[in-house]
């Protein structure tokens, strides 16, 4: 019987096919990939012994029959790989491997003694003949060829159970791939099974490795298109995988605090360039070490930050100040070199952070977070860096809601005309029972991320209403108490109605309080601002202009909304000692005026700033050289004894 082997010749050049753009597109890093090669090598092997097995004997030009027999043996030794390798690269995409195999001897032993047991009936093949015989040299079943389907069929078994059990951690496109293998395996087999002449199994094998390549093998997915670093979806998996199998790393996060200038002075094409070169010193960091005993990938994150993630032996310190060091020296962009100001983060997981969705909460607010540039943070993370870092933040607001300790301070306004205190800035403070202050520079942005900050708004708003109720505004000398808001609280639609509800709630005049906002970079949220702005302005309601010359001011865009109020960043006032900042501030302020609108200078903490503020004819000081921001009543006592004076 003449055997139709055109199907193997099919899947011996599509194999070809794949392991070459494998190798072309780089697709032979890290452990999964590794075993998928090691998948189509082994498939492509058993495919050539396939061929060989049957073919044209040498009579008729072709190979001798010790060769047919030899390589049907080959064929069955590698065949018998195929599925036990298949399952542990299922096991390495997902990341479940190294946890199910690990310490458990049981499962061990059920996962390779079935391969054992194939190998062994091979090897004494030649002396019972169980599984092929060979009249007259050519290829027949043996009698109890039956025990190798049972084998494979165990294998298939095993592998689908473990993919429904870890299906979690497989997405859909990824799973569908998987199981795509059990009805052509079954389509094939029963074909081959009836018309053993066919020899298609290993087609259909290819075929479903060409489908594992495209919906499994998705280096598009994990990589990012500017840097050529992985993106952060893969950290997000590899981070996920770290967890999962409990194995120890460390996670080095490096920030680029002036990416946000790079961009702005010599544009995204610059950026991108700059980039790139940090990546490949990065990478020669670790080329340099010429024991490998680690495995470490690069990520880009966001902009301006990256992650570096390592396991394996090697001193993690040290890493983290080759890269530092590396990173410290300008990057060349033509004539120019353009400094990173970096800061980084050396985290030891599971240590530091105990678990993935903390990881990832941390790596998000420490992007967020305000870190002096130059800054190294080692591992063993203390409370108080954790706390630095809005680290399980969350936990500490909704405790701060339980117990009660959220409470509003005031710090006084002094007004330079008329001499004396005529507002204040509510502050709001958390005061927790176990670790004490916490910032609001540090609550309130994990607030607006997880929107608590709504819950906190109306706090603020409800204390401060509830504060000019009870209080005689005017009998105090104060003219009005201005209420921190966020663009977050801005973005909900009933914002402005709500107000206008505590309003005729407290029976307070809109002329009693109003709102500080801080201007954003973003498009986006400069309209939402807008809009409110204006909304507010309908109902009578002033607005400021939060941390005005911090970067992201934008006069030109300022001067097109009703505002009455700018309050100049504390930044300007602790750089006085620049002529530049001075002469900026002089015509800055010289502007607001022309406007019709005043400036608030905050954070003036020396009796020399303020006489130069009050010679420069600025309308309001806000600072610890008059006041610090203090609890209701001491407020209150503090206003009445300094007021009165006046
Ligand atoms: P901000 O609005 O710029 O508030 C001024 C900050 O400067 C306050 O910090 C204040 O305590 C501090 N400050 C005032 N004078 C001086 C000074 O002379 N020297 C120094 N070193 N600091 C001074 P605080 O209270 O820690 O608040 C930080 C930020 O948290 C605020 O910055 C504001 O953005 C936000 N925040 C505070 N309360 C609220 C709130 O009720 N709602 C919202 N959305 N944000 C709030
Ligand atoms: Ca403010
Ligand atoms: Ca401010």
């Amino acid at each position: 019987m003449a055997r139709v082997y055109q199907f193997d010749i099919c899947a011996f050049l599509v194999l070809c096919i794949i392991i070459f753009s494998l190798i072309v597109r780089k697709l032979i890093k890290g452990r999964a990939n590794k075993m998928f090669l090691v998948l189509v090598v082994v498939t492509l092997g058993c495919t050539i012994a396939d061929m060989v097995s049957v073919a044209p004997m040498s009579s008729m030009g072709g190979v001798g029959p010790e060769v047919r027999i030899a390589a049907s043996y080959v064929y069955y030794i590698v065949h018998a790989s195929i599925l036990p390798v298949y399952s542990i690269f299922i096991g390495l995409v997902s990341g479940t491997w190294y946890v199910y195999m690990r310490d458990n001897l049981k499962v061990k032993l059920m996962f390779s003694m079935p391969y054992a047991l194939n190998i062994l009936l091979v090897l004494i093949n030649p002396f019972n003949h169980w599984i092929m015989r060979f009249p007259g040299g050519n290829y027949r079943r043996g009698p109890h060829v039956w025990i190798i389907y049972c084998i494979a069929f165990f294998y298939m078994l095993n592998t689908f159970v473990y993919l429904v059990r870890h299906k979690e951690t497989i997405d859909r496109s990824r799973m569908i791939a998987f199981t795509s293998i059990y009805p052509i395996t079954l389509v094939s087999t029963v074909v081959q099974f009836f018309f053993p002449e066919y020899l298609i199994e290993m087609f259909a094998l290819t075929t479903s490795l060409l489908i594992l390549l495209f919906f499994v093998i998705k280096p598009e997915e994990s990589f990012d298109a500017t840097s050529g670093a992985r993106n952060i979806t893969a950290f997000k998996n590899d981070t996920k995988k770290l967890y999962f199998e409990g194995n120890a790393g460390s996670v080095l996060l490096v920030k680029v605090k002036n990416d946000n200038s790079l961009v702005t002075l010599y544009g995204l094409n610059a950026h991108q360039t700059v980039v790139r070169k940090a990546v490949a010193r990065m990478e020669r960091v670790f080329a340099e070490y010429t024991m490998k005993s680690y495995i470490y990938n690069i990520y880009y994150l966001s902009y301006g930050m990256f992650a570096i993630l390592m396991t394996g032996k090697y001193d993690p310190d040290k890493l983290c100040d080759d890269i530092e060091k590396a990173l410290a020296k300008p990057i060349r962009l033509g004539d120019i070199g353009f400094c990173f100001e970096n800061s980084l983060c050396l985290l030891d997981v599971p240590k530091d952070i105990p678990t993935h969705e903390e990881l990832m909460s941390f790596v998000d607010t420490y992007d967020k977070s305000e870190v002096e540039s130059g800054s190294i943070i080692y591992s063993n993370l203390g409370e108080q860096d954790k706390i630095r870092f809005k680290f399980d933040i969350d936990k500490y607001i909704e405790r701060g809601f339980a117990n009660d300790n959220f409470k509003v301070y005031f710090q006084p306004i002094y007004s330079i005309k008329q001499k004396r205190f005529i507002s204040a800035e509510a502050l709001l403070r958390l005061i927790d029972d176990e670790i004490g202050f916490i910032s609001p520079a540090l609550f309130i942005p994990a607030a607006e991320k997880s929107g608590a900050i709504y819950q906190i708004g109306d706090f603020v708003i409800d204390s401060v209403f509830r504060f000019i109720r009870d209080h005689d505004l005017e009998k105090l000398g104060l003219e009005y108490i201005e209420i921190n808001i966020s663009t977050m609280q801005c973005m909900k639609e009933d914002f402005v109605d709500n107000v206008k509800k505590k309003m005729r709630e407290y029976g307070i005049s809109n002329k009693s309080f109003n709102f500080e906002i801080t201007e954003t970079a973003s498009d986006f949220l400069q309209d939402v601002l807008s809009r409110t702005v204006t909304k507010l302005h309908k109902a009578g309601i002033e607005f400021a202009i939060d941390d005005y010359g911090t970067g992201y001011s934008n006069l030109h865009r300022i001067l097109q909304e009703p505002i009455k109020i700018i309050k100049l960043d504390k930044s300007l006032a602790d750089d006085l000692a620049n002529v530049r900042t001075k002469a900026v501030l002089m015509s800055t302020m010289q502007m607001i005026n022309a406007i019709g609108a005043e400036s608030v200078i905050e954070g003036v903490e020396t009796k020399e700033t303020a006489d130069w503020f009050i010679a420069n004819r600025c309308d309001y000081i806000q600072g610890y050289y008059y006041a610090r921001p203090m609890p209701e009543d001491d407020f209150v006592d503090f206003i009445q004894a300094n007021n009165a004076a006046v």
